[in-house]
């Protein structure tokens, strides 16, 4: 087992728990009244809340809401989205 099979596996339980899923789909989003994404979190599953109107964070967004550098937001949605289509496969 590699050190990212044992990282995945740490954050698995909680991300099952707060998204239903062991592998969520992550987006950029807001914290605050940012210009520019500054966080990033799990997709919302509310069918109330049209991420591609609003991207912020809500009470409906399933956590964890992660702040992070605006510069590296993309990055690492990127990431966790790669590891995500690798993990299904
Ligand atoms: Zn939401």
């Amino acid at each position: 087992m590699s050190a990212l099979d044992d990282a995945r596996r740490a954050a698995a339980e909680l991300l099952r728990q707060t998204t239903g899923s062991e592998l969520p789909e992550w987006r950029p989003t807001f914290l605050g009244t940012a210009n520019e994404p500054n966080a990033i979190g799990p997709v919302c599953t509310d069918p109330d809340h049209v991420e591609s109107e609003d991207p912020s964070a809500f009470g409906c967004c399933p956590e964890p809401i992660i702040a992070v550098d605006p510069p590296l937001v993309d990055y690492l949605v990127a990431l966790l989205n790669g590891d995500r289509e690798r993990g299904e496969q």
